[in-house]
């Protein structure tokens, strides 16, 4: 089964048609201001093409900033920045309103209106039948273009979809995700896997499916303490994953690669440490710069390089050597994809986009992109199928 998308749609298949564009406007909201918008900028290409080609556009989003203002923010900030890919955005507070269907029923081709937060309502995460159907009549076709929010099974991403029967389609970034996500399941060799961030319980799997495929796997994040530990290592105050995991099959595999060093805050201080040097006051923050530099020393002769989690505390400041990491990534020839909120946030100051690139792909999703490399697909994609 294959999933179609929206670029199959001429001008006389959209033309004054209503398009549910199901996106991904889940950017943090601080005080009011987008922090970063990534995830706005790369669902334009698919607004710009229905738009284009005379659609009704409505859009609709799940919201979850921590300052709780919705998605008013982004509307405003969306006809602040885009209005020559989005026209003049119509915000619609209360989608359930009977007016709500006035509105829809006098808008023009081109229009583009956008709804509150799907998730105000708990229709939308409980994959309410009703809540699905209410959507549905408001549209003719239906497009996912949200990636990082497929691997849930909510209304707009399962429910809705289901109920447009040949009338489903991927948005352009939704199908860019897909096809770069595909060739990290089929990679050429060597291929590298650079796991970083936390909780192992969520990345133990990854470690034991890309075994199988990758010629090398860097460890470190938050990771490398629980691995450091099972080794017998004294790791001090360093973050451990909550619970009991068996880590024997990942130290005794050869592929899996940990640094010699690590940086560790030690009374106020960054301190570069051999790993067997750790006190007990210390917290492990970062991994060191040999690690980088030994990543430097594989990553040019590598053909692949897949990158998911940030290899230190990068909110506190300890992100130097994923901002090395990442330069080397980009600096080779290796076809690269990164992906991850942390990931991608950690590394934001290099201007990410501009990285990107005929050999770099930077995944929207992190959550949905682990996902996908795991099960090879998503619920979201094959609600499209
Ligand atoms: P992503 O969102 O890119 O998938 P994760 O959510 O798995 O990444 O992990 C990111 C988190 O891991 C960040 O909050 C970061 O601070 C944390 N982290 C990484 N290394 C360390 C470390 N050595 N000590 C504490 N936290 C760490
Ligand atoms: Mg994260």
């Amino acid at each position: 089964m294959t999933i179609t998308p929206i670029t199959v749609l001429q001008e006389s298949d959209l033309r004054d048609k209503k398009v549910l564009i199901r996106v991904d406007f889940n950017v943090q909201v601080y005080e009011g201001r987008i922090l970063d918008d990534l995830r706005i900028r790369k669902t334009l290409e698919t607004i710009v093409y229905v738009r284009g080609k005379g659609a009704k556009v409505i859009l609709v989003s799940h919201n979850e900033s921590k300052d709780g203002t919705g998605l008013l923010p982004v509307c405003e900030y969306i006809n602040e920045m885009y209005k020559n890919e989005c026209g003049q955005v119509t915000f619609i507070s209360d989608f359930m309103a009977e007016s709500t269907k006035e509105t829809i029923a006098s808008m023009n081709s081109g229009d583009v209106i956008l709804f509150e937060n799907l998730r105000v309502l708990p229709g939308e995460k409980a994959n309410d039948v009703e809540f699905s159907k209410y959507l549905a009549s408001l549209a003719d076709l239906y497009v996912n273009d949200a990636f990082a929010v497929s691997h849930r099974k909510h209304a707009s991403v399962v429910g809705v979809p289901a109920l447009f029967p040949g009338k489903k389609y991927a948005g352009i970034q939704l199908m860019k995700e897909v096809d770069a996500l595909k060739k990290a399941l089929k990679p050429s060799h060597p291929f590298i896997f650079i796991l970083g961030g936390a909780k192992f319980e969520t990345k133990l799997p990854l470690i034991q499916k890309f075994s199988e495929t990758a010629d090398m796997i860097f460890l470190g994040g938050a990771l490398l303490n629980d691995v450091l530990k099972a080794k017998g290592f004294d790791v001090g105050m360093s973050l451990v994953s909550a619970g009991e995991f068996d880590l024997s099959g990942v130290i005794s595999n050869p592929k899996v690669l940990i640094p010699t060093d690590v940086v560790v805050e030690r009374g106020g201080q960054a301190v570069i440490v051999p790993v067997n040097e750790v006190l007990t006051n210390d917290a492990i923050m970062d991994v060191g710069p040999s690690f980088t530099s030994m990543l430097k020393q594989h990553a040019e002769s590598s053909q692949f390089i897949l990158w998911n989690g940030p290899m230190g505390n990068y909110e506190k400041g300890y992100k130097d050597q994923t901002i090395g990491m990442a330069k080397v990534v980009f600096e080779s020839k290796a076809q690269a994809l990164l992906g991850g909120g942390d990931t991608t946030a950690a590394i934001k100051e290099l201007g990410y986009e501009e990285k990107e690139s005929e050999h770099v792909f930077i995944s929207t999703g992190g959550g949905a992109m682990l996902e996908f490399l795991q099960y090879e697909t998503l619920p979201g994609i094959l609600a499209l199928e």
